[in-house]
């Protein structure tokens, strides 16, 4: 039988069945060194320290941290790591571990901050700066020409992406009223932007693909009926989402290293190999794996959205295929960093064993990494043979698709122990370069962590009531007048 293209994980009741060195490596780490378990568990109790992680964390560490019964431990997508943060500050955590990349420490330092727990210490697990390729273009000086160009528009809102620094959101804000998004929500931000300023523009950045892709969901919709456009947001109509189109913008230079990898190689390969599959794809992936899965989800085989909307479309398949009682196959294809097998494979497994204690037929769930082999190292001593990434460079290849973050793998098992072991109850200045910058420089009369919290504070406002807050939306109405709508 000819080789599959993509490693794959099929995950049954009771086994993890990897096909291809890739899977293998997943699957060794998710089934964890007891005593490593035990190690780390003593050591967060002993330190009385909480762990909150992204999903793209490093595997090795994810499957460890899932195996632990530590209660204060949390892997999920950026917005709920502060969420849960405050939550384990709370509940009486003594210090807080953030596994994920820099911003990530920051929003939950900020978050922390904001809630009245800045006594509570927050941790990064490397002394050095763990960066992100798509928060860093929004650092480059042509976003803040696009922001300019934002600026001199009337009635402009930026909407920018919670994956970058509480220093770019603050410097945006400054020029711009700024909402920050998340990939759950950027498109009912949007939408209700458009209600609320109905002439005003909006400015989405940095990601170039996550904005084309938004644009091409408006452009879809423009073509659907008043009826199923109030199914997306009640109060739009054909009209109003043609009048968006013009006034929709994004900035056209900031990338993901890792989700720009589901490229057209990997998509033709994905048509060919697996069209019984469902697909789901990240908002941040190219256009080819978007309107893959845009394909896919209308039929209702496939999902396009953020990491936490991915997770949910694999467990109500799984749901589905219980609820059916037959025996069955599933396949996904996983458009996104591999890290999240660790929860779905958690999650998929629990339902499938519960079903199968019940007697049922069974059910298993394939999940396909499209990933290359020109991005798999060897790694004889590892005693894996293989580890995810390619041998050099910066962790990714443009050969077709590593899928795996070479920021967040900076967070191993050993970064978090040896931070661990550091720890003490009093502060201690060796541990300094451990904590998130603190941003403490003015902008227009406000520290920056401030100014920058803001627009998370706006997007919170929104989740909570449904609409933006009005201080915002006066904001856009007032910031960039042209001199003629501010009266002689
Ligand atoms: S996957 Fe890595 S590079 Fe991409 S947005 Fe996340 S942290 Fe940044």
């Amino acid at each position: 039988m000819a080789s599959p293209a993509f490693p794959s994980l099929r995950i049954t009741a009771d086994a993890l069945i990897p096909q291809g060195s890739f899977a293998e490596a997943q699957a060794a780490f998710l089934r964890p060194h007891p005593e490593l378990v035990a190690d780390l568990t003593r050591l967060l109790r002993e330190k009385n320290t909480g762990v909150v992680a992204h999903f793209y964390m490093d595997p090795e560490l994810q499957g460890v941290l899932s195996a632990s019964d530590w209660p204060h431990v949390h892997v999920s997508d950026s917005l709920a790591m502060a969420d849960r943060a405050i939550a384990m500050a709370e509940q009486g955590v003594r210090t807080i571990a953030v596994l994920g990349v820099d911003f990530m420490s920051e929003n939950v330092r900020a978050m922390l901050d904001a809630s009245g727990f800045r006594h509570i210490p927050v941790y990064r697990v490397a002394s050095e700066p763990i960066g992100c390729s798509l928060a860093e273009s929004a650092e480059a000086q042509a976003y803040g020409a696009y922001l300019m160009e934002a600026s001199e528009t009337p009635h402009s809102l930026h909407v920018v992406y919670i994956n970058t620094s509480l220093i770019t959101k603050a410097k945006a804000h400054a020029l711009v009223p700024t909402i920050t998004c998340t990939s759950s929500n950027v498109v009912q931000t949007v939408l209700q932007a458009a209600t609320q300023v109905p002439d005003g523009h909006v400015w989405f950045g940095p990601d170039t693909y996550m904005g084309q892709n938004l644009a091409e969901i408006f452009r879809t919709m423009s073509e659907m009926t008043d009826r199923q456009i109030r199914a997306v947001h009640r109060q739009h109509d054909q009209a109003s989402i043609r009048a968006l189109l013009s006034r929709f913008h994004y900035f056209e230079q900031g990338t993901c290293i890792v989700h720009h990898m589901f490229g057209r190689e990997v998509v033709d390969k994905v048509r060919e190999h697996y069209p019984d599959a469902f697909v789901t794809a990240h908002l941040e992936v190219p256009g080819e794996m978007f309107a893959l899965g845009l394909e896919a989800q209308r039929r209702g085989e496939g999902v396009v959205g953020s990491t936490s909307n991915i997770l949910s479309f694999v467990l109500g398949k799984a749901d589905e295929a219980i609820a059916r009682g037959e025996s069955s196959e599933l396949r996904f294809v996983l458009g996104t960093e591999a890290g999240m097998i660790t929860p779905i494979v958690r999650q998929v497994q629990d339902k499938l064993r519960d079903y199968a204690s019940e007697g049922g037929p069974e059910i298993s769930a394939e999940v396909i990494f499209p990933v290359a082999s020109e991005a798999i190292a060897q790694a004889p001593e590892s005693g894996l043979g293989i580890v995810p990434g390619v041998a050099a460079g910066e962790g990714c290849s443009t050969a077709g698709g590593c899928a795996t973050c070479p920021y967040m793998k900076m967070n191993s098992l050993r970064a978090l122990i040896d931070l661990l072991e550091r720890i003490d109850n009093e502060p201690d200045s060796n541990l300094v370069p451990f904590e998130p910058r603190k941003y403490v420089q003015e902008i227009s009369g406000r520290t920056a962590a401030d100014l920058g919290g803001e627009p998370i504070l706006h997007m919170r406002a929104f989740q909570r009531e449904g609409r933006l807050p009005d201080a915002l939306v006066d904001d856009v109405l007032t910031r960039g007048q042209t001199p003629a709508e501010t009266g002689p």
